[in-house]
């Protein structure tokens, strides 16, 4: 080949072939980094696409885990999207330190308010807390609208599965794409909880579906507006992999949205005395269909009854390593593997 013909063909396959950070590896990679009791979820998609779901808390830590993550072990260079399921601390708090290392695309949330996400008038410090997420520089912004899927490669051209992120649920306004399936008897008799009046209500809901893998991450959503999802019929479906909502406090976790969903792995985003709540526990224990539930740190309170067995916790002591959860979903999508690196630990699950 002479030089020139050389040179096009370098320039060919540069502009073809993705760089790193966009490796194509048709599997669906999901990454949980101990947040200590925040939420951060980092997805890798079929196609190369990064989305982030929440940042945890500010200060360093937090974003130094997500970023170490997001470039030593996902090899990625930027973040494409990013969600923040609402607007407290311990989810929005880290997205201006991870975009000043890592740049990132565009950023869906419900929109930042005025004042106090939470109604708290009397609170003057939500300028000055906001002021970095406000603040950052990213591609663009944009307010989520249930319903609406992300604007991600969906892939599965040929015999590959399809990848899809769908918004099912904002501000208190819910999805009606599935809304054909039959009266759920559960909605019948449903358990109320106090009108939760904080933005934890207004969580983003994302479905992540992947072939027929499907993955559930609801942020902080509370108790009566879970309800909503599945009364008076499941607007969700089933799904393999529930991320516990609001760090599986008792708050959240209606057995109604536990048992619709029916999920057949639970990972909890907890912290050592944050979640893990005894009703939680005792919801998962009472729905067949989970097989396996995922911590990232252990429950050290007193009520040691509600944690999972040893292997199934990415951090076991106070002074952790802060160790991560991954997942790897096949690029087939009809097996899927959780481990923690860390600690060798690794187990297998099918799709249902
Ligand atoms: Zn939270």
């Amino acid at each position: 080949m002479n030089h020139n013909r050389l040179l096009g063909a370098l320039a060919f396959m540069f502009a073809t072939v993705p760089l790193c950070g966009d490796q194509v590896t048709g599997k669906l990679d999901v990454y949980w980094p101990d947040v200590e009791g925040g939420a951060a979820t980092l997805i890798v998609t079929p196609s190369g696409e990064s989305l982030l779901i929440d940042t945890g808390m500010p200060g360093g830590r937090d974003p130094g885990r997500i970023i170490a993550l997001a470039k030593e072990k996902a090899k990625l260079t930027r973040i494409d999207y990013l969600v923040t399921t609402h607007m407290h601390i311990d989810h929005f708090g880290g997205a201006a330190e991870v975009a000043a290392v890592l740049p990132i695309g565009t950023v869906f949330d419900n929109g930042i308010p005025d004042e106090d996400p939470d109604g708290n008038k009397a609170d003057r410090t939500w300028i000055h807390r906001s002021k970095p997420y406000r603040e950052m520089k990213v591609g663009a912004r944009k307010i989520i609208q249930p319903d609406g899927p992300l604007p991600m490669k969906a892939g599965g051209a040929g015999e590959r599965p399809s990848f899809t992120v769908r918004c099912i649920a904002a501000k208190q306004q819910i999805s009606g794409f599935k809304l054909k399936q039959p009266h759920n008897p559960l909605c019948d008799a449903p358990p109320r909880k106090a009108i939760d009046t904080s933005d934890n209500a207004n969580s983003i809901v994302l479905l992540i579906s992947f072939g027929s893998f499907e993955m559930f991450v609801g942020g902080d959503l509370t108790w009566n507006v879970e309800e909503k999802l599945m009364c008076p019929s499941n607007v969700v479906g089933t799904v393999d992999v529930m991320q516990m909502n609001h760090h599986g406090l008792d708050v959240s976790n209606n057995p109604i949205l536990v048992k619709g969903l029916a999920p057949t792995v639970a990972v909890m985003s907890n912290g050592i005395e944050k979640g893990c709540g005894p009703e939680t526990f005792a919801t998962l224990k009472n729905t067949p269909s989970v097989q396996a539930i995922y911590q990232i740190h252990k429950n050290l309170r007193k009520d040691s009854e509600n944690n999972t067995g040893a292997e199934y916790i990415a951090n076991l002591e106070k002074q952790c390593a802060a160790n991560w959860i991954q997942l790897s979903v096949d690029p087939d999508a009809k097996n899927y593997t959780f481990s923690i690196p860390a600690t060798g630990h690794q187990r297998s699950f099918k799709t249902r």
